[in-house]
């Protein structure tokens, strides 16, 4: 998954980018990026492995001028974890300089650079979002728009992108639209971005949101809505929704919060704690489903866990360290919260299945006297193909364990998961235009034929 963002027609266009960058960095952590190109044409960039916040510095930034600026949040779902790997992608073609941000994953994109390292094609990173800048550079047209089509219509699978040709911005997403994008003004500049909380950190406005099959052109201050492209069904990413966009974002045409505090409402209607005393999340990304939970069960919502924020990716864990305290080190219980309570814990998903058994006995150690598991989303069974790094089934709890195998295995007096359709029914829009294959095993496109994320490590 990642984060991008794009800004034209605005003098700050780089600082632009980076306080978007900041704001969606929860998409991703590997590494950052931002290119600005200037009104020559000339890119200038800088990017680095880390938070947007240790990549950038005032000097860094000061040196990224010109009105556009195009940036990415990186965490990997195909190609490994390296600065080579990391994006925007800005390359100088026949039409001047090409910088792309992608997020989402193609399926296909094995079969494609294969044949284009077949012809001579020479590949710089082993990022999937390369074919796609390798096509539009091959393209036998001369304008961006009809390059742009024709590269999209070899590639398959989920792709919001970000481009700009010099200054000229381009931002598509695929026709399936599995990821956000949404378009905001702010003065006579104008800002594309994944999630609407990047328009609000710079104060933009949202202009819309690209739906499904969108192309847009962006020049100076002028929006132009292209032909879009060849329509297929909608299959929005509904784990976007679930877990990964941020509460205070709207995405899809409706409120993440609001969604996720219908996920909790449906789940005390389907697996009620009868006689709780209280009910508490597992912060951050279940509290807005909690109160939902809370507020149609009418059992009291209460803080009873609090998470460390300073838990950073580099956390050096201590050798002796026992099963729990992975979970120990980034949360710790309330005692008077919990102490001889019947508590109910709503999280958003069970993936791995490595979290919850700690939080069960954290739970208990503290004094709980009943602990009753409950997940704001099914089972999780599959792996996505389409740009969030979910483990191999065979990691994944759900797909080998029965509910009451997992309720076991957490510790939990009971555990339950929402229905597939209570959590479709859960947004206040289309509940068919999902894509919900991690939870369902229905996958909207042919699978890819080579899964493995690190497949152009050992090969061309
Ligand atoms: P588990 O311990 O079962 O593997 O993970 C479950 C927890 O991970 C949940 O609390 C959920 O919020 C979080 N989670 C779900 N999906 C993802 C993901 O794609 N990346 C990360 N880092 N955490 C996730
Ligand atoms: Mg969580």
């Amino acid at each position: 998954m990642c984060g991008i963002i794009g800004v034209t027609n605005h003098p700050d266009a780089a600082r632009l980018a980076y306080l978007g960058l900041y704001a969606l960095q929860h998409r991703g952590q590997e590494s950052a990026g931002i290119v600005a190109v200037d009104g020559h044409g000339q890119p200038r960039f800088h990017k680095g492995m880390g938070l947007v916040s240790d990549v950038f510095t005032e000097d860094r930034l000061a040196a990224l001028t010109g009105s556009t600026a195009v940036g990415h949040t990186r965490y990997s779902t195909a190609g490994a974890s390296t600065l080579l790997n990391s994006q925007p992608v800005n390359v100088r073609y026949k039409n001047g300089t090409l910088v792309l941000a992608h997020n989402g994953n193609l399926v296909n994109d094995a079969e494609v650079r294969r044949e284009l390292v077949h012809e001579g094609a020479i590949f710089a990173s082993t990022m999937d979002s390369e074919t796609i800048v390798h096509l539009i550079a091959r393209s036998p047209h001369d304008d961006p728009e009809a390059q742009i089509r024709g590269a999209l219509a070899q590639v398959e699978g989920a792709y919001s992108l970000i481009i700009a040709v010099d200054q000229e911005l381009y931002a598509v997403v695929d026709a399936r639209g599995f990821r956000p994008l949404m378009l905001g003004k702010v003065g006579d500049g104008v800002v594309v971005t994944s999630e609407s909380c990047a328009l609000d950190i710079v104060g933009a406005r949202i202009a819309c949101e690209l739906e499904p099959g969108s192309f847009v052109r962006i020049r100076g201050s002028e929006i132009t809505y292209l032909d879009p492209l060849p329509p297929k069904a909608p299959t929005r990413c509904v784990f976007e929704l679930v877990y990964f966009s941020r509460p205070d974002s709207q995405i899809f045409g409706e409120s993440v919060d609001q969604f996720r505090r219908n996920l909790g409402r449906r789940l005390a209607e389907e697996h009620p704690a009868t006689g709780a005393d209280c009910v508490i999340a597992v912060p951050d990304s279940s509290n807005s489903a909690a109160l939902g939970f809370s507020e149609a069960s009418g059992v009291p919502f209460e803080l009873g866990l609090i998470r460390n924020h300073y838990v950073g990716r580099t956390f050096i864990h201590p050798v002796q360290a026992g099963r729990d305290t992975k979970v120990k080190i980034k949360y710790n219980p309330v005692r008077e919260v919990l102490q001889g309570k019947s508590v109910v814990v709503v999280d958003d998903s069970i993936v791995r299945g490595t979290t919850s058994p700690g939080l069960v006995t954290m739970l208990r150690q503290a004094g709980a006297r009943e602990v009753h598991f409950r997940v704001a989303s099914p089972p999780t069974i599959g792996s996505c193909y389409y740009g969030i790094d979910t483990p191999h089934p065979a990691e994944l709890i759900a797909s080998s364990h029965t509910v009451e195998e997992i309720r076991q295995y957490l510790g939990a007096d009971t555990l339950g998961y929402l229905s597939l359709d209570g959590m479709v029914h859960a947004s206040a829009g289309d509940p068919q235009r999902f894509c919900h294959a991690c939870f369902s095993g229905a996958y909207p496109t042919a699978l890819p034929s080579e899964t493995a994320k690190h497949r152009f490590e050992t090969q061309p």
